[in-house]
C-alpha cells in the first residue's frame, strides 16, 4: 500500500467562515504560505442564509479595509449606522450615541455574512500563499517538537507549523487537541428575519430590552431592517409559530411601534444562544480563534467582531515572530497571543453577563436602578464617550490592523 500524500504549509487554517478566512488572508498577504479547510462549500456556493448579518465596528473595517475587502462587500443589502438608541420597556430608561457627536461618520456598518464570506473567499482565491480547499475536515492531530500534523478524512496528510482553529462553536481542531470549555445556555432562542418596517429607520441601530430579552433592529439599504429579537425559549417558540401577519403585529407592540406597523417579514430563523470560553487559547502548535474560542449573547453585536480582532492578533503575533526568525508554533510566541486575547474576551463575556442578568430581571427595585443607570450614562459625556469607543471597537488593546 502507498503511503499517504504529505504536503507542507507554514499554517493550516481550519474552519473557512468569516474569522478563518481573515485571518488565513492576513497570513497569506504577510507572505506566509497557508493552506485553509472547510467541511463545507464555499459561500458562493453553499447558498449561506443571506438574512445573517453581523453589525461590524471600525476595528473590523479597518481590518477588511487594510485587506482590501471591504470594497467588495455586496453593498446592495448592507448599509452603514450613524446613531445607536437602547431603551428598557420597564423603566423607560434610554440612552443614545450620535456619529456627529463623536467627530464620525459613522459607528458601525451592518453587513452580510455570505457577503463577507465571499469576498474574503474570492480575495483567497487571488492570492498565491493560499490554497483553498473545500470539503475537507481535519479527524486527527499530531505534534512534534518542529511540526503538526493534521490527517484528512481521506487519509491525507499536511504538515505545518501551526494549525489555527476556526472551525466555530463546535469546534473539531479545540476537541482534537483536548481543549476544554466552559459552556452555559443563556436560556434564549434569538429569532432572526429581515423586515420592512412602515416608517424610515434613518441608519439607526435599535434595541429595546423587554423582559423577556432583547429586541434589535438593524437598519439595512432600502429601508429593510435585520431583526435579532432573543427572548425566553418558551417564549420564542411560541412567537416562532406564529403566521406572518400575527408575528408581524407582535414584533411592532414588542418594538414599540417606534418604526410603526411591519410591511413585510422574510422566512425565520432560530439560534439557540450559549456562552462558551476555551479553558485555553491554545495547545501544542494550535491556537483557536473566533467562535472557537468564545461564543456570547448577540445583546451588543460583539462575536464577529471579537473574532476578526483574534485573526488580526494572531496574525501580528506569528507575523513579529517570523520577522524575528522564532518557530511561529512554539509556546513562547502562541502565548503571546493568548494573553492578550483571553483577557479581552473575557472581559466582554462577563460585561455581556452583566447585560443579561440586569437588563432580564423584573425586579421593581433593579428596574429603577437600570431606568437611572442609563440615564445618568446617557447624561455623562466622558463616561457616554469610554463607552462609544468600546461599541467601535477602538478601546482597549487593539491589534496594529484594527487601528485607524
Ligand atoms: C443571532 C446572532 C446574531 C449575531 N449578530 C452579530 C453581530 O451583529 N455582530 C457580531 O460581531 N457578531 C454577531 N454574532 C456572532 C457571529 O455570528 C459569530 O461570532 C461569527 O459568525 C463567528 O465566526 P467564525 O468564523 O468564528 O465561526 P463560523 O461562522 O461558525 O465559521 C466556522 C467555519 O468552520 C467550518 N467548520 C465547522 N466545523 C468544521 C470542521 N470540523 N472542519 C472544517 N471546517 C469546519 C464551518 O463550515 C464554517 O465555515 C451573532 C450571532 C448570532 C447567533
Amino acid at each position: 500500500m502507498s503511503e499517504p500524500q504529505l504536503t507542507d504549509f507554514d499554517v493550516l487554517v481550519n474552519g473557512a467562515g468569516l474569522v478563518g478566512s481573515c485571518c488565513a488572508l492576513l497570513l497569506a498577504r504577510s507572505g506566509i504560505h497557508v493552506a485553509i479547510l472547510d467541511k463545507g462549500p464555499p459561500a458562493e456556493e453553499a447558498n449561506l442564509d443571506p438574512i445573517r448579518v453581523s453589525a461590524l465596528n471600525h476595528a473590523s473595517q479597518n481590518i477588511l479595509e487594510h485587506l482590501c475587502v471591504w470594497r467588495d462587500l455586496a453593498w446592495d443589502k448592507s448599509t452603514a449606522f450613524e446613531r445607536i438608541e437602547v431603551w428598557d420597556a420597564l423603566s423607560h430608561g434610554t440612552i443614545s450615541f450620535d456619529a456627529a457627536t463623536a467627530g464620525l461618520s459613522h459607528l458601525g456598518h451592518i453587513v452580510a455574512n455570505n457577503s463577507l464570506c465571499t469576498a474574503l473567499h474570492q480575495a483567497l482565491g487571488h492570492c498565491a500563499e493560499a490554497v483553498v480547499r473545500f470539503g475537507e475536515h481535519p479527524v486527527d492531530v499530531e505534534s512534534s517538537d518542529s511540526c503538526i500534523t493534521v490527517t484528512l478524512a481521506g487519509g491525507e496528510k499536511l504538515r505545518a507549523g501551526l494549525l489555527i482553529g476556526a472551525d466555530g462553536a463546535h469546534s473539531k481542531v479545540r476537541q482534537l487537541a483536548g481543549i476544554a470549555h466552559d459552556q452555559s445556555s443563556y436560556n434564549h432562542t434569538a429569532i432572526v428575519a429581515t423586515v420592512t418596517p412602515e416608517k424610515p429607520h434613518g441608519a439607526c441601530a435599535r434595541q429595546r430590552f423587554l423582559p423577556t430579552g432583547p429586541l434589535a433592529f438593524l437598519p439595512l439599504a432600502e429601508n429593510q431592517c435585520s431583526i435579532v429579537w432573543s427572548a425566553r425559549t418558551t417564549e420564542a417558540e411560541r412567537v416562532l409559530s406564529l403566521n406572518d401577519s400575527a408575528f408581524a403585529t407582535e414584533l411592532a407592540q414588542a418594538f414599540d411601534q417606534r418604526l410603526g406597523k411591519i410591511k413585510a417579514v422574510s422566512e425565520r430563523k432560530a439560534f439557540a444562544l450559549t456562552r462558551r470560553h476555551v479553558s485555553a487559547y491554545i495547545g501544542e502548535r494550535i491556537a483557536l480563534i473566533g467562535d472557537a474560542a468564545h461564543t456570547v449573547h448577540p445583546l451588543a453585536g460583539l462575536g464577529a467582531n471579537q473574532g476578526l480582532a483574534d485573526a488580526a492578533a494572531l496574525a501580528e503575533v506569528t507575523n513579529d515572530a517570523l520577522s524575528k526568525n522564532r518557530d511561529i508554533g512554539t509556546r513562547s510566541v502562541l502565548r503571546r497571543y493568548e494573553r492578550w486575547r483571553r483577557g479581552e474576551n473575557a472581559l466582554v463575556l462577563q460585561v455581556m453577563d452583566g447585560f443579561h442578568a440586569l437588563f432580564g430581571s423584573e425586579d421593581l427595585a433593579i428596574s429603577r436602578l437600570r431606568g437611572m443607570g442609563l440615564k445618568l450614562t446617557d447624561q455623562t459625556p466622558v463616561l457616554k464617550n469610554a463607552l462609544m469607543q468600546h461599541a467601535i471597537g477602538l478601546a482597549g488593546d487593539i491589534p496594529r490592523l484594527a487601528r485607524p
